[in-house]
Parts: C-alpha cells; structure tokens; sequence
C-alpha cells in the first residue's frame, strides 16, 4: 500500500484529501490494489489554478539565480530519495525496479539541467529600424501551466514540464494518468521538501476527461503541456475554450532501416531494446523494421536469439529484469489485437505470442516479446500505435523504398537507421520525416537536444534550450531616444 499519498492532493502548499470519488489504484504485476485517488472536484481544480496564479508573480519576479538553485535543491532531493520514489513507481507502473530508480534518476538530471538553463535566459538587442529607436526582445514567462501526462514515464514526462516550466518562471498545475498518480505525489513531496514556494507546484488527480479537460477549459490557466495520445491531443486541441499556448507531445509508429553496410549486431541490439524495453509501451518505441533483403533472413535470426533472452519478471521482486508487466489490461489487449491481426493477414510469428508461464505471471498483465516477420502495411502492427512489446519486421529492396514505407503514417515523432556507409546515412536521415532520428543508436532522446514529434505526433518540443522556450512569451520593447547632443 501507499497510504502515506493515498487519496491526497497538493495544493497551495498543503496536502487535503480530495472531497471527490475515490479511484483504486493497482500493482499491475498483481493486480493487487495499492492505493487510491481523489477525483478532483471542480471547487479543488479551480483552487489548484488559483494557488499557481497567486504564486506566479513572486515567482516570476525571483532572480534567476533564485530559481536556479531552488531546482537544484530539488534534484538533490529527488536523488537521495531514489530507491523509494522507485519502488513506488514500479508497484503502479510495473518497470523493473532498476529501471525505475534509473528514470528517478534522469528526472532529478532533469531538474539540474534546466536549474542551469534558468540563469542562461537571454533576450536581444534588435537594432532600430531608425536611428533613434532600438528593440529589445525579452522572454517573459507564460504564467501558469497545466500540465496532463501519461502512464508510461511516469517521473521524467511530469518532469520535463516542471523543470522547464519552474526554470522560466511559470507555475504549473499538474494532472498525472490515474494509473500512475503516485510518483507525481511523490515529486511533489520532494517539491515542498526542497522548499519551493507554496503555489508554484500543485499536483490535482482524477479521470482526464473531468480533472484534464478542466485545466484545458479553465480561463486561468495560460498554458497546456500535453503528453499522451494523438486522439486525446486533437480533442485538447479542438476544445479550449479559451486561447492558450500548447505542447502536444503524442503518438508515435517509429519504424527503423537496416541498411546491407549496417553492423548486423548492433542492430539487433539496438531494435530488441528499442521494441522491448518498458514492455514497448514508449512512445519513439520501434514498432516495425525495414531490412534489406539480402540480409533479412540473417536479422531475423538474430532479433529471434535476442528477444529470446530478455527477462521478465515482477518489478519488485526481479529488480533487474529486463522488463516488467504492462502497465494495465489496455495496452495488452491491444497487443494481442494487432498480433491476431497480423496472423490473420499472412505474418509469420518468429517469436513470443503468448504470456509468460508461471505461478508469478498469474494475475499480471504480461506477454513475451513477439516478433512478426513478412509484414504489409496492411497490418495494424506496421501502421498504428501498438504501444506494446510486438514488433513487425518486413525486408526491402531499394533505400527509396524503405524510406516510402517509413514515412508511410500520420505519425513522425521518431526513426532509426542502422547503416556504416555515410552516404545512406546523409541520403536516410534527410528524408526521414521525422523530429527525431536516431542513427546506429537508439536513444532518440537526450535531455541537451530537442526531442518533439511532427505531423500527427504533436506540436512543441521538451528537452534542451528549445523545450524552454515553450514555456516563455516573447516581448519586444521599442525604445526611442532624443539625442542628448547640446545638453
Ligand atoms: P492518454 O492520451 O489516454 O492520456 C494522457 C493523459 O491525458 C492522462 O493523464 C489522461 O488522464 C489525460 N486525458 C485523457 N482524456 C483527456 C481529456 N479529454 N482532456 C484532458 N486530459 C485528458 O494517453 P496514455 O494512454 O496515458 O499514454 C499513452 C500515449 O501517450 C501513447 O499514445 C504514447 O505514444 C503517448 N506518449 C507520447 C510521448 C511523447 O513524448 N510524444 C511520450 C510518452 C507517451
């Protein structure tokens, strides 16, 4: 049980119990129930953006220097809490525990990063137009953010946003998933305990589409930071009452290339971990791979070794299992629907298909990493979001082709090319339609460069310089001046 968060809400600095409906939160590698929620009421939300705006203005009014070290103070605190603040995340997430504590870890690199960033906020010095005017241009801070996120990193997503969001002076309501409510509470702990001011975090929970279309309707809120699905990124989109600045950080269908000159090894490595790792359920997840055929037979091979030596295990009691349960019934079930679905249409399975076996898998959501080969695009698993440990693999014959077929989605959030000729790398990465692309690696994503999708993957950045400008309204001052000449 959780029960030290169980049921609370943060507030204007202080912890209540929510007067709403409670919601059961599970272990998803038990199914046991491990805490519960407070459905945020209407009178909690619009207190919540009250507190944050009442907060703003000191807060953005501190010296940078201010800001700076009260986000390092606040990493400090996240890392010397770690290994709990991991246990806690694995019982609601189902990560290995390992994995968790490692993404505690990168959230608390988060908060340095961005305490760094927040003394380096320049503006400019525009020259005039005419000889007696010149421009400044100064970032100001938007005001308060309402930041919504999912289910699957449930430290770094709510991290990103707080940390770019504090370092640019803003203060922010934050709405974490219901699976996942207890690692936001827990940050929010770290946030009173590394005494930033009451009001600039608030942490409200619930069902999105009460507590999250709240924030987004609601007048006072300035901003909306959203990581989740395309189809609840369009309805954000599609219903703010109120003009607002947003960040839609959304689906992904990330496909990889496998050029002949590629490190064959590396490859498979690179895409057992980039399909696998956390169960798939990753956004920039490689959900299906283009081969080149000569050395098709030859990766599928391998990929079938790999995947087959993964270890999967309850979180907490395997803490160095390669992946855990998923995080609920959804995503599985989705899984096994796009795999039924490929079978169905000529696939061919070349590993996994099934749960594991074993008294500890029993009431669990689990499933083996699975591999289909011969894929069409005709398949779910080649042209929509699984968001689960299955992966399509089909061979090419041209670079044009697999970059049609690449590109063939609404999707662009990430890619992946595995190739040593550096003439396909060039040829590959400039056609790729994608934010991010990611060659003879798979990390598409680090904390000093801008990570965001394109096309139906959302609009905005996180990560780097660029993630912080999300968060700043940009304001030119004119300035004209007498010539003092004669005085
Ligand atoms: P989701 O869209 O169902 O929910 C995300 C958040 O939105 C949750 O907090 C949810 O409660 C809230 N929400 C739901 N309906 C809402 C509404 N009408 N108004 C406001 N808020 C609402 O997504 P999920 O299932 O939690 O997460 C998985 C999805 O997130 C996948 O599609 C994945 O690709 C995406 N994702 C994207 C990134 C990225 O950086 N692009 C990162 C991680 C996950």
């Amino acid at each position: 049980m959780i029960s030290e968060l169980s049921g609370k809400l943060f507030i204007g600095g202080r912890w209540t119990a929510g007067a709403g409906a409670r919601i059961a939160v599970k272990n998803p590698a038990t199914d046991e129930v491990i805490g519960e929620i407070a459905a945020s009421t209407a009178d909690e939300i619009n207190q919540a953006v009250a507190a944050a705006r009442q907060a703003f203005r000191g807060w953005a009014d501190l010296p940078a220097k201010a800001r700076s070290a009260a986000l390092h103070r606040l990493g400090d605190a996240i890392a010397a809490d770690a290994d709990r603040m991991a246990r806690i995340m694995t019982m609601e997430q189902g990560k290995p525990l390992n994995e968790a504590r490692g993404e505690i870890l990168k959230l608390a690199e988060a908060c340095h990063f961005y305490a760094e960033e927040a003394v380096r906020v320049h503006g400019e010095i525009v020259p005039g137009d005419t000889t007696d005017h010149h421009s400044l241009v100064l970032r100001e801070p938007i005001g308060v953010v309402g930041a919504i996120t999912p289910w699957n990193y449930p430290a770094e997503l709510v991290g990103w946003k707080l940390c770019a969001s504090l370092a640019a002076g803003c203060t922010i309501v934050i709405k974490p998933a219901d699976l996942t409510p207890f690692t936001a509470l827990a940050i929010a702990e770290k946030v009173e305990e590394a005494k930033i001011p009451a009001g600039v975090v608030n942490v409200v929970t619930g069902p999105g589409s009460v507590v999250g279309q709240a924030l987004v309707e609601h007048p006072g809120v300035d901003k909306i930071a959203f990581t989740g699905s395309s189809a609840v990124g369009l309805r954000i989109q599609q219903s703010a009452t109120t003009v607002k600045r947003m960040s839609l950080e959304l689906g992904g269908n990330c496909p990889m290339i496998v050029t002949e000159t590629a490190d064959l090894d590396a490859a498979v490595k690179g895409a057992v971990r980039r399909s696998f790792r956390n169960m798939g359920q990753i956004c920039i997840a490689i959900n299906r791979v283009y081969v080149a055929r000569p050395i098709y037979e030859a990766f599928l091979a391998k990929v079938k070794v790999a995947a087959e030596k993964l270890t999967i295990g309850n979180g907490i009691d395997r803490p160095d299992a390669d992946l855990g349960a998923m995080a609920s019934a959804d995503p599985l079930a989705k899984t096994k629907e796009h795999l039924a679905d490929a079978l169905a249409k000529g696939a061919r399975l070349v590993t996994g298909g099934a749960a594991p076996e074993g008294e500890e898998f029993a009431h669990g959501h689990f499933f083996r990493p699975t591999v289909v080969a011969d894929c069409t695009h005709a398949m779910k698993v080649m042209s929509e979001e699984t968001f689960g440990p299955l992966l399509g693999i089909a061979p090419y014959d041209g670079l044009d082709e697999a970059i049609a077929h690449a590109n063939d989605t609404p999707y662009g959030l990430a890619s992946y090319v595995y190739a040593k000729d550096m003439d396909e790398v060039r040829y590959l990465s400039t056609r790729l339609d994608y934010g991010n692309v990611a060659v003879n690696n798979v990390d598409a994503g680090v904390m000093n460069a801008p990570y965001g999708g394109r096309k139906q993957s959302g609009v905005g950045y996180e990560h780097g310089r660029e993630g912080m400008l999300e968060y700043f309204n940009f304001k030119h001052v004119r300035i004209r001046h007498d010539d003092p000449k004669g005085r």
